[in-house]
């Protein structure tokens, strides 16, 4: 063999061994990390033994940024025939203790579980890079009566993402499953927009009356999202209609979150989305079309129980990471499939952070 024929041999294998290098590492990219903007772990639930611990849930399948929602006014509802209904009127007081409460058992288990809470826009990025954190949320906003320095309480304690209102009669605004008494939100619950802008808490716009959403979309300066429910295909959503259809979104309403930067989640109640992870998959993928895919997320409203994820398609994130698989068998764009999947909640609580920033530096 001659010196050139060597030569070009060794550059051969050495042109090979880069372009394998390059494919390996193709091959190898960075998981799709799963995001959702919503669901729930019931201590009750826990002490059954029936739910899995936090930890595993969100290692299920590489969920990494995941908004576990305290039930503001879990205490006070049943489910009724049709929907949840309120069963009782908080003493004054009860609804603030109860959240304190309750958060300090989200937060132990949270340690326990070696999870963390996301505090800042740094560990959104660490999110996005596959670390595990959870997003402390409130369902309602019962806790706040009407006391508006409980909205920077509620920050101080961890709280960085806050749903309005609920099932229960509230100081806030109204929502979608009773007969409306503010005529959208309060002048408390307008103020309660504008301190969640003040400290960087994004605004959770779910179970809100139309006029309400409407109304929150003036007064906020930061996006704000609708983490779960979705779009109505037929008769606009009234608070007559069984409970999860009085619970969606008309696509109006919901190309006017999106108009303002904000992003709707899509729940996994069976009886609206189907009963597969291609049917939810293909859903979701609608509804991107409806509204752009910068604008649509998951929002599971998952328990980790079975009792109360009866009527739910997916059980953990093992069943949400079907939907990304199915994408990909697909061929979606893989940017659009990264946003929906986590990067649309991520910027909608970087929005809601960098705000707080820009007012500390004015
Ligand atoms: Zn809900």
């Amino acid at each position: 063999m001659s010196q050139l024929d060597r030569r070009t041999l060794l550059k051969t294998g050495i042109g090979l061994g880069i372009s394998l290098a390059v494919a390996n590492q193709a091959r190898a990219k960075e998981p799709i990390y799963l995001g959702d903007m919503h669901r729930h772990l019931w201590f009750s639930r826990l002490q059954s033994g029936e739910a899995r611990p936090m930890g595993q849930v969100i290692a299920d399948d590489k969920a990494t940024l995941v908004a576990w929602a305290l039930g503001a006014d879990a205490p006070w509802i049943t489910l009724g025939p049709r929907k949840y209904v309120q069963k009782s009127v908080p003493m004054p007081g009860q609804s603030f203790t109860w959240f304190k409460r309750d958060l300090a058992r989200i937060k132990q288990h949270i340690v326990e579980q070696k999870l963390k809470a996301i505090e800042n826009g740094n560990d959104v990025v660490a999110a996005l890079a596959g670390v595990p954190h959870i997003v402390l949320s409130t369902e309602g906003s019962l806790f706040l009566e009407d006391d508006i320095s409980r909205v920077q309480t509620a920050y101080k304690l961890g709280i960085r993402h806050l749903q309005l209102v609920h099932y229960t009669r509230n100081t806030v605004g109204d929502f979608q499953t009773e007969p409306p008494e503010h005529n959208g939100l309060s002048d408390f619950g307008r103020r309660v927009i504008v301190e969640c802008n003040r400290l960087g808490i994004l605004v959770d716009l779910a179970h809100c009356t139309e006029r309400a959403v409407d109304q929150a979309l003036e007064i906020s300066k930061a996006p704000m999202i609708w983490s779960h429910s979705s779009i109505a295909s037929g008769a606009a959503p009234n608070w007559t209609m069984v409970g999860w259809k009085a619970r969606q979104l008309t696509l109006k309403c919901a190309r006017r979150i999106a108009r303002k930067g904000g992003v709707v989640g899509l729940w996994a109640w069976r009886a609206d989305v189907g009963d597969s992870a291609e049917s939810y998959a293909e859903r979701l993928m609608a509804m991107a079309d409806q509204i752009g895919e910068d604008h649509v997320g998951f929002g599971t409203d998952m328990n980790g129980d079975p009792v109360n994820d009866k009527g739910l398609m997916m059980k953990s994130y093992v069943d949400l990471r079907k939907v990304v698989d199915y994408w990909e068998k697909k061929r979606f764009v893989e940017n659009r499939i990264r946003k929906i999947a986590i990067g649309n909640y991520a910027r909608a609580l970087q929005d809601a952070f960098r705000l707080q920033q820009v007012e500390k530096a004015a």
